[in-house]
């Protein structure tokens, strides 16, 4: 029998775009010397994508959508792709088209080479902000130096992964989920493919500033411990000012000089800054302690509401995120 790939592809309110989409990657799986299966994850979207993906579903088998019970993010909705794919690869695409469905037939060729995982690197960004090119490039040179994983620059979530990749991915119990750092921490042989990242095909960017502050402090903080560490450096810093201030006001007194900072507003100034680090110190703390608290209450990752087109396969997809995973890492 054929090998299979399974292209997941999340979708937040893509009405504008998803019939595009559809037509464009079913044109290039076709081409392809493999059977297919497109997994849609519909996240809790409020226009017509869910009907739009039912509609697809009706008329295709190879189709299958997965529908959240509300938002539950673009990790989520990438993880829940992945668990309901059964292919011995798995692309992850987004909707929009800034990702060419196109680019997946080198993927599926360096797969076929060997490679267990397949990454499109963005050569080129088209049609986003400068705002957004420069935070983007910032954040992964960042990274770079902040965590001991090494994420590749300008990389995201369009890749492919062998079935190896993605049940050991799935084995991974966490629920902050930066998937393209996940994958990188895995290991195996991984290849690169340069892209040009086109301009959103219809619609609007589904990343408010707020969602995309909080997706890179959550890249930052699964990552690295070093901003609890830079806490404690600060701190020293801060003693080892104090301590020098101290001593030079003993040694003022002692020669009985005037001293060389005079009056209240200094004391102020002291005070309001040693307040402030302590308060960044703290909440830096809080993220981490934070996640803590999430991971230990053990919910599922997401919550379904329905399921099309996995008929033969349901039983083997009624569970939870988390048990899936669970299951997948005792095998
Ligand atoms: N998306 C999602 N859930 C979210 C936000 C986004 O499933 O909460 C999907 C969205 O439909 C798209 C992909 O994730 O397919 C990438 O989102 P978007 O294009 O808005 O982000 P950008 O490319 O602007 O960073
Ligand atoms: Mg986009």
């Amino acid at each position: 029998m054929a090998e299979m790939i399974s292209i997941v592809v999340p979708c937040l309110n893509e009405q504008e775009v998803l019939r595009e989409t559809n037509r464009r990657l079913l044109a290039v799986l076709e081409q392809l010397p493999l059977k297919f299966e497109i997994v849609y994850v519909d996240d809790g979207s409020s226009d017509a994508t869910p009907d739009i993906l039912r509609e697809f579903q009706a008329l295709d088998e190879r189709i299958r959508v997965v529908r959240f019970s509300r938002n539950f993010g673009h990790q989520l909705a990438i993880t829940a792709g992945l668990e309901h794919a059964s292919g011995d690869a798995v692309a992850i695409l987004d909707a929009d088209l800034q990702d060419p469905p196109e680019v997946l037939a080198d993927f599926v060729a360096k797969w076929m080479d060997g490679f267990d995982v397949v990454y499109g690197v963005r050569a080129e960004r088209e049609g986003e902000t400068a705002f957004k090119r420069g935070t983007a490039k910032l954040f992964y040179r960042l990274m770079g130096k902040l965590s001991d994983t090494e994420i590749p620059v300008d990389t995201g979530d369009f890749r492919l992964m062998s079935r190896q990749v993605v049940d050991a991915l799935l084995a991974m119990p966490e629920r902050d989920r930066f998937v393209r750092g996940m994958v990188s921490w895995l290991g195996f042989s991984q290849a690169a493919i340069p892209y040009r990242r086109e301009a959103r095909a219809a619609g609007v960017t589904k990343f408010s500033l707020f969602k995309m502050m909080r997706f890179a402090t959550d890249g930052v903080v699964s990552f690295s411990t070093l901003p609890l560490r830079l806490a404690t450096w600060v701190g020293f810093a801060a003693s080892g000012i104090a301590i020098l201030g101290i001593l030079i006001t003993v040694i003022e007194r002692l020669l009985g000089v005037e001293g060389l900072v005079k009056g209240w507003a200094s004391l102020l100034v002291a005070i309001l800054f040693l307040g402030g680090v302590q308060l960044i110190c703290m909440g830096i703390i809080g993220e981490y302690v934070g996640r803590i608290y999430g991971e230990s209450k053990r919910r599922p990752l997401y919550v379904v509401r329905e399921r099309m087109g996995f008929q033969a396969r349901c039983a083997a997809t009624e569970m939870t995120g988390r048990a899936r995973a669970t299951a997948a890492g005792k095998r």
